[in-house]
C-alpha cells in the first residue's frame, strides 16, 4: 500500500509501505480521511514530541475516518460502512487506567504516535473497542474534526467550566476553535479569544467568541487591566503559559491543552505565586468518543468549517508546509489516502 512516511526532519516520502497484518481482536480498515494535527508537524518539523522520537519510516496520521472491508454483526456494522476510530488503546489493566487515567496510561497503544504508525496511508489496524458508529450523514471531515473535538472536550471537562463564566482562550485553531464551539452551548458570560494570526482571530469571531485580540496586552487593556478566572492555553508557543498566566485573574484556572514548540515553557514564578493559579495540564481525552457523535449530530457543535484544505496522499509534504507557514487561512489540512 501507499503510505506518507516521516523520513527525517523536514523530510517526507510517499512511498509503498508493508500492509497491516491480521491481528487478534484487531479489523482492517481502509482510511477514508486523515487530518493534519499540531502534534504531526512537531513530528514534521522537529523531529518528535520531548523524549518521543519518530525515528526514520515513521507513518503519522492518528485523526481519521475509516470504511470497514467486512462487517462486524455484533456491533452492528455493515461491510462498508463509514467509522470513527479513536485512535488510542490503552491497556485497561494497568493502576492509572484503573484509577480512570485511560488517556494517560503509560502502555497505551496510539496510532500514530511513535513507534505505532499511524493512518496516512491506504490501510490501518483497528482494535473493535476503538471503533464507533456514526450517523450516515456525517462527512469524513467532520468525522476526522472528532479527535479534535474530543481532545477539547477533554480539556473543558477537566476546567469544570462554571455558568455565565468570563473565559479567556489563547490561540484559535482547530483545538482553540473547538473549546470555543462547546463553551458557545454552556451559558458563558463572555469568551475572549486571543491569536497573533488575524485570519484565526476571524474564525473565532465567526464562532461567536465575544471579542478577539492580537495579544494578551491588547486583551488585557480592553478588559480594564484585569484577566480571566479561566485561560484556555490552546497554542503551540513556549510563551503560552507565560501569556496565560498574564491572561488569569488572581485565583485563577489554567487548562494547558497546546504542545509548545522545542517541549518547554518559561514563566514568570512571581506572577503566578502572587495570583494563586492553578494550572492543569490536559492530554489527549478520556473515554468522550460517544459524546462528540452526539454533540455533532443533536446540531450542538459542527466542524466542517474548521476543513479548509484537502489533499491527496501525493501531496502530502505540501500539506504539511503549507500547514505550518499558515498559509492560505489554513486551519485542518485533511489528506485522502486512497483517492
Ligand atoms: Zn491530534
Ligand atoms: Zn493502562
Amino acid at each position: 500500500m501507499k503510505a506518507l512516511l516521516l523520513e527525517d526532519v523536514r523530510k517526507i516520502s510517499i512511498k509503498d509501505h508493508p500492509e497491516p497484518t491480521e491481528k487478534d481482536d484487531h479489523v482492517i480498515c481502509k482510511v477514508n480521511a486523515v487530518g493534519i494535527c499540531g502534534s504531526d508537524l512537531h513530528y514534521y518539523s522537529e523531529g518528535g514530541i520531548g523524549t518521543t522520537c519518530v525515528g526514520k519510516g515513521f507513518v503519522p496520521g492518528h485523526e481519521f475516518s475509516a470504511i470497514l472491508l467486512e462487517a462486524i454483526p455484533e456491533m452492528n456494522l455493515e461491510e462498508g460502512e463509514h467509522i470513527a476510530v479513536d485512535p488510542a488503546k490503552p491497556c485497561f489493566e494497568c493502576k492509572w487506567c484503573k484509577k480512570g487515567y485511560e488517556n494517560l496510561c503509560p502502555y497505551v497503544e496510539f496510532i500514530g504516535a511513535p513507534p505505532f504508525n499511524g493512518a496516512m496511508a491506504q490501510y490501518v489496524s483497528i482494535k473493535k473497542h476503538q471503533i464507533h458508529k456514526i450517523p450516515n450523514h456525517f462527512t469524513p471531515q467532520t468525522v476526522v474534526l472528532l479527535e479534535t473535538l474530543g481532545v477539547a472536550l477533554h480539556a473543558v471537562d477537566l476546567s469544570k467550566t462554571k455558568f455565565h463564566q468570563e473565559i479567556c482562550i489563547l490561540g484559535s485553531g482547530p483545538v482553540g476553535l473547538c473549546i470555543l464551539k462547546i463553551l458557545k452551548n454552556m451559558g458563558t458570560k463572555s469568551i475572549h479569544v486571543v491569536d497573533p494570526i488575524q485570519y484565526r482571530v476571524q474564525h473565532a469571531l465567526n464562532n461567536g467568541a465575544d471579542k478577539g485580540f492580537g495579544s494578551v496586552d491588547e486583551f488585557i487593556e480592553y478588559n480594564n487591566g484585569s484577566g480571566v478566572d479561566l485561560v484556555f492555553e490552546a497554542t503551540n508557543s513556549p510563551h503560552g503559559l507565560n501569556l496565560s498566566i498574564q491572561a488569569s485573574n488572581i485565583g485563577g484556572n489554567i487548562i494547558v491543552v497546546g504542545i509548545p514548540d522545542g517541549d518547554g515553557y518559561q514563566f514568570k514564578a512571581s506572577e503566578a505565586r502572587r495570583r494563586g493559579i492553578s494550572i492543569k495540564f490536559s492530554r489527549r481525552m478520556g473515554e468522550v468518543y460517544e459524546r462528540t457523535i452526539s454533540m455533532v449530530e443533536k446540531g450542538l457543535v459542527s466542524l466542517d468549517d474548521l476543513a479548509t484544505h484537502t489533499y491527496s496522499l501525493n501531496d502530502g509534504e505540501q500539506a504539511f508546509l503549507n500547514n505550518l507557514d499558515y498559509k492560505d487561512n489554513v486551519l485542518k489540512s485533511i489528506i485522502f489516502p486512497n483517492t
